[in-house]
C-alpha cells in the first residue's frame, strides 16, 4: 500500500480506500457474518481510510462498519456524511445536521470522526449548504466530533463552485476520472492544487460498470456507456487482466488525487483493491480502452437540483458526450 497525506503532513491515508456502501447492500445483498474478517482483511492489506454515509441502507453501512471497524478505530482514519439520508431524504438544516451526526456517531461506536462531509451538495440549495450547512459542520469540529471537514458530489464544476465560496479540508467527486471520464480535471483538480485540498476520487468502476457481474437496477449510466464497459470487461479479459483491477490501477495514475474509494463487498475485492496499487497496466490495454471510451467520455447523467448540474451538462440535449 501506498499512502498520502490528508490536508496536513500528519495523516497520511492510503492511496486506495474501503468505500462501505456495499455494507449497506448498495450494489446488492453482502454477508454481515464476513464484516469482520473483511475490514481486518482491508486493514491487513495497508488501508487506513474507510467512508461510508447514513444514507448507505439507512444507516445498516454505518452500523456494520462501525462494528467490524471497532478493534481497529484507533489505527484508521474514518469518514462518514451528513445532510442525505434516502435517496429523496434531505436535510441540510443545521438542526438536522447535528441530530444526523448524533446518530451516525452512535451506530459507528466512536466519540468522533476523522472526515464529516456533506453530502451530494446537487441535491441542496447551495446558499444553505454555504451560509448554514458547512459552518454547522465547523462547530462541530471545534467541539471535537469530527477532525476534517468536506464536501462530496457528482458534479466537479458545482463542487469547484462552491469551494471557492466555502474553503473545506477535501473534496470528494465521483464517476468524474477513472476510463468514462476525466472532467474532473476541468476545474476541481486545480482548485484542488491551489488551495492544497485533499482530493477523494470515487467510483473507479464506475459504481460497479467495470466489476464484469451484474449491474445495480438503479445505475443511472445510459446504454451506450453500459455497452462500452460490457466491450471493456471483454477486453481486459482478453489481455488476461482482471477489469476491476484496470479500473482501479487506472485511478490511480492520476498524479494529484489523495486517494481512491472503491466499493469493496468481498475479500477478494479488498485484494484486487490492493493489487492494483502495483499493476503496470500493459500500454496496448489502455491505448485500447480510451479509445474504446473516447466516443462516450464525459457522458453525465441528471443529479440533483436543475440549477446544480453542471453547465456543460444543462446546456447539451442529455445525455450526450461532453467532449
Ligand atoms: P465503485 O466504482 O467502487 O463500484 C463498486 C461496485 O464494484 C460494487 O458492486 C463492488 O462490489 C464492485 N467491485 C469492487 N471491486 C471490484 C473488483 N475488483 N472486481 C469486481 N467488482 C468489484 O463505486 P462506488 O461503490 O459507488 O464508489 C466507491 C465508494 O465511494 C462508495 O462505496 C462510497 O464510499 C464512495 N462514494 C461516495 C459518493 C458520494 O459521497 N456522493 C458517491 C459515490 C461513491
Amino acid at each position: 500500500m501506498k499512502y498520502k497525506p490528508f490536508a496536513d503532513e500528519t495523516d497520511p491515508i492510503s492511496i486506495v480506500g474501503f468505500g462501505a456502501s456495499p455494507l449497506g447492500n448498495v450494489f446488492g445483498p453482502t454477508s454481515r457474518s464476513m464484516d469482520e474478517t473483511l475490514v481486518g482483511s482491508a486493514v491487513d492489506h495497508g488501508i487506513n481510510f474507510f467512508d461510508v454515509s447514513p444514507y448507505y441502507g439507512q444507516g445498516h453501512a454505518e452500523e456494520r462498519l462501525g462494528a467490524a471497524l471497532k478493534p481497529h478505530r484507533k489505527d484508521v482514519f474514518l469518514a462518514t456524511k451528513c445532510g442525505r439520508y434516502g435517496v429523496d431524504r434531505f436535510d441540510f438544516s443545521s438542526d438536522g445536521i447535528l441530530r444526523g451526526v448524533e446518530e451516525s456517531l452512535v451506530r459507528l461506536q466512536t466519540d468522533h470522526v476523522d472526515l464529516l462531509q456533506v453530502h451530494d451538495i446537487e441535491f441542496g440549495d447551495i446558499n444553505q449548504i454555504v451560509n448554514e450547512t458547512l459552518p454547522t459542520l465547523v462547530g462541530l469540529r471545534d467541539e471535537g466530533k469530527t477532525r476534517f471537514i468536506g464536501i462530496t458530489g457528482y458534479w466537479p464544476g458545482l463542487l469547484s463552485r462552491t469551494l471557492e465560496r466555502f474553503r473545506t479540508h477535501s473534496v470528494l467527486n465521483y464517476c468524474h476520472w477513472n476510463f468514462f471520464a476525466d472532467d474532473m480535471d476541468a476545474s476541481l483538480t486545480p482548485m484542488c492544487q491551489r488551495l492544497g485540498l485533499a482530493l477523494i476520487n470515487a467510483s473507479p468502476l464506475h459504481m460497479g460498470l467495470m466489476s464484469g457481474g451484474s449491474i445495480a437496477p438503479w445505475h443511472f449510466a445510459p446504454a451506450n456507456v453500459r455497452e462500452k464497459a460490457d466491450e471493456a470487461v471483454q477486453i481486459c479479459r482478453e489481455f488476461g487482466v482482471e477489469p476491476g483491477i484496470a479500473a482501479i490501477a487506472k485511478c490511480l495514475q492520476h498524479p494529484y488525487v489523495t486517494s481512491t474509494l472503491v466499493g469493496i463487498a468481498d475479500l477478494h475485492q479488498v485484494k484486487s483493491a490492493c493489487a492494483a496499487v502495483d499493476v503496470q497496466l500493459p500500454a496496448l490495454l489502455v491505448e485500447r480502452l480510451n479509445q474504446l471510451f473516447a466516443p462516450v467520455l464525459n457522458v453525465c447523467w441528471p443529479q440533483g437540483r436543475p440549477e446544480n448540474q453542471d453547465a456543460s451538462f444543462r446546456e447539451s440535449e442529455q445525455p450526450v458526450a461532453k467532449a
